[in-house]
């Protein structure tokens, strides 16, 4: 199996989702005792945000570049970073390393494209609605992502950073976003792009009439299908 390094606590909850996912999936396709071969860098969440408001993308980058470093040293083969909004410093991490990131951006249009979607509501940080870097990247797998208008996107930035990063979830915010999403829906989206990696820990696909792309999920079923690679598919433990 290939080792992966992970770029977490942005923030941490979807971070133990993603570890759990992948380790799960390894297990799923390996069976016995398989876990997955990680590398865990995680975050003080709080520097980071203050980098994003401050708008401070070059030492935002140099940060996750450094951290990027570090995994490939202490053998990293390829790396995750788990978050949407930090993809906007890509390619800071990128030129950094000389081992693959597997875009959070490219495994989610990967699942929308497979069901033959190509319009989606995408729900995120306002950095990650409102930036070209995101939705430019779904555009380059031709698809066109609608964003809620500008006082809902108040409401799903802000429930994402005072309640989900936190580590919380409210029956209230809930239906906020619920009711956000059908209101993409009524313009035309034919599924629902969860681009923020915490925001499937509040709604899931049992809540929802359309197709849901959550990618923290999307993610990780891809970090497994990349670790697994070079493992002999017929090599399977009881
Ligand atoms: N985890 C969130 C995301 O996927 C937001 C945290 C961040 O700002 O990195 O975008």
């Amino acid at each position: 199996m290939r080792t992966l390094g992970l770029l977490g606590g942005m923030a941490w909850p979807s971070t133990l989702a993603a570890y759990r996912a992948i380790n799960e999936g390894v297990a799923a396709r390996l069976g016995g005792t398989h876990s997955a071969p990680l590398l865990i860098w995680s975050a003080d969440f709080a520097e980071v945000v203050g980098l994003q408001t401050a708008g401070a993308w070059e030492e935002a980058g140099a940060l996750l570049a450094d951290a990027a470093r570090r995994l490939e040293v202490a053998g990293a083969e390829g790396l995750l970073l788990c978050t949407n909004t930090m993809h906007r410093v890509a390619g800071a991490i990128e030129t950094a390393v000389t081992v693959p990131l597997l875009h959070i951006a490219d495994a989610t249009a990967a699942a929308v494209r497979a069901d033959g979607l190509t319009r989606v509501g995408l729900l995120g940080t306002r950095l990650t609605m409102e930036g070209g870097f995101y939705r430019e990247r779904l555009a380059d797998h031709g698809l066109e992502a609608l964003v809620p208008a500008a006082a809902d996107r108040d409401v799903v930035d802000r429930v994402i950073y005072q309640e989900l990063v936190q580590g919380r979830t409210s029956e209230r915010s809930r239906q906020e976003y619920l009711r956000i999403i059908a209101g993409l829906l009524d313009r035309g989206a034919q599924g629902v792009i969860a681009g923020c990696t915490e925001i499937e820990l509040l709604v899931t696909a049992d809540d929802l009439a359309v197709a849901y792309y959550p990618t923290t999920r999307l993610h990780a079923e891809a970090a497994v299908a990349w670790i697994l690679e070079d493992h002999p598919v017929a090599q399977r433990d009881r």
